[in-house]
C-alpha cells in the first residue's frame, strides 16, 4: 500500500512539474522569478503577491470568467493572476503602476497574446476608454488582488465614474470586505457599506490567510464579489445629496442624526426641519444614523 502511494505521489509531482512549470501560483516559481529579476518589493504600492493555487482557482470560480469576457485586472504584479485570467477570458487588460514590473510581465506572460499591459495609476487611467477600446463599450469584469492602501478610492472610482461593469471580484482586507457587506446594527456598518450596496450586491466568497502571499501582509484578507446593479435598489432624486447625508451621519456616528446632520458644516438643514422629516418617516428624533437602512437614507434625502 505504502509503495503504491509513493508511486502515485511521484507521478503527481512529475505531472505538475510539466503542466505548471511557469504557473506563478506555485510558490517556488514566484521565488524563481523574483530572484531572476532581483525584484525589490515596494511597500508604498501595497505589493503582496499571491502564492496559492487554491485561492487563485477560487477567485476564478467566483468571478465566473468565460471566453466572452474582457477583464480589467488592477495591479498584475508579476502576472500571477493574469496567467489564470488569460487562460479563461477573451482579453485581459492589466493596469500596473510599478515600472519595474513591466519587463517581468513581458516574460511571465509571453505565452499569451490575449493581454494588454498598461503602465499607469488606476486612479488616473480612463477605464471608460479601456471598455471602448477592448470591449466595444460593453461591461467589463474587474478581477484583482487590490493594493490595500487605495481599496476604497478604486471601488468608488469604478462606481461613480459610470464605468460599464458586470462585476468586481477582488481581494481586499478582511475587515474592509466585512464593512462592504454588513447592514445596520453592526459596528462595521458605515458609509462604505451604504455606498457599495447602492451600486452593487456584495458577497464574500473566501477568507484568505496571510501565508497565501509573499511577503505576508499584517492583516487577514477576503475575496468579495460585487455584482453591479443595472438599476439601483432604491430611488433617490439626488445621489450626491444622499451620500453627503450618509457621510455626515457617520462622521459623528455616536451623535443622534438630528445633531450629526444639524452640525455638519457642508449641510444647511435646521435641526427642526430634520426632526420634522424624521417624524414623517416614523422615526424617533433620537435615532442615530448607524441604525438607518439604505432605503431610509434615500427617503430622508428625498424628503429633506
Ligand atoms: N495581482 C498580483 C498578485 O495577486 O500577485 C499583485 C497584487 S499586489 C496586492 C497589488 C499590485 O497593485 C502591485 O503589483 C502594485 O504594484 C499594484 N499597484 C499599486 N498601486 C497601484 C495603482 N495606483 N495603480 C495600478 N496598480 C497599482
Amino acid at each position: 500500500m505504502g509503495n503504491i502511494d509513493i508511486t502515485q505521489n511521484f507521478l503527481f509531482w512529475e505531472y505538475r512539474k510539466v503542466e505548471y512549470m511557469a504557473n506563478l501560483g506555485i510558490p517556488q516559481n514566484t521565488i524563481d522569478v523574483l530572484q531572476k529579476y532581483n525584484f525589490n518589493f515596494q511597500k508604498k504600492f501595497g505589493q503582496n503577491f499571491l502564492i496559492d493555487t487554491t485561492v487563485l482557482e477560487r477567485i476564478m470560480d467566483a468571478a465566473e470568467i468565460t471566453g466572452d469576457d474582457c477583464v480589467l485586472e488592477i495591479g498584475p504584479g508579476i502576472g500571477t493572476m493574469t496567467q489564470y485570467l488569460c487562460e479563461r477570458a477573451r482579453h485581459v487588460v492589466a493596469v500596473e503602476i510599478d515600472k519595474n514590473l513591466l519587463h517581468i510581465l513581458e516574460d511571465t506572460l509571453k505565452d499569451y497574446d490575449n493581454k494588454t499591459i498598461i503602465n499607469g495609476d488606476i486612479l488616473k487611467v480612463d477605464v471608460n476608454q479601456i471598455a471602448k477600446d477592448y470591449n466595444d463599450g460593453k461591461p467589463l469584469k474587474v478581477v484583482a488582488n487590490l493594493p490595500y492602501y487605495i481599496t476604497t478610492p478604486i471601488i468608488m472610482g469604478l462606481f461613480e465614474n459610470n464605468i460599464p461593469l458586470k462585476s468586481i471580484t477582488i481581494m481586499v482586507q478582511k475587515e474592509v470586505a466585512e464593512r462592504m457587506q454588513v447592514g445596520p446594527g453592526t459596528k462595521d456598518y458605515g458609509a462604505l457599506s451604504l455606498a457599495v450596496q447602492y451600486y452593487a450586491m456584495p458577497k464574500i466568497v473566501a477568507n484568505v490567510p496571510p501565508n497565501c502571499f509573499i511577503p505576508r501582509p499584517n492583516v487577514g484578507s477576503a475575496v468579495i464579489r460585487l455584482d453591479r446593479y443595472e438599476v439601483p435598489p432604491v430611488q433617490v432624486e439626488n445621489e450626491k445629496k444622499m451620500f453627503d447625508l450618509i457621510r455626515a451621519s457617520f462622521n459623528q456616528r455616536r451623535k443622534t442624526l438630528v445633531n450629526g446632520l444639524g452640525n455638519a458644516q457642508n449641510l444647511s438643514y435646521s435641526k427642526e426641519h430634520i426632526t420634522e422629516v424624521l417624524e414623517q418617516m416614523g422615526l424617533s428624533p433620537l435615532v442615530r444614523g448607524e441604525t438607518l437602512t439604505l432605503e431610509q437614507f434615500a427617503q430622508l434625502s428625498n424628503l429633506l
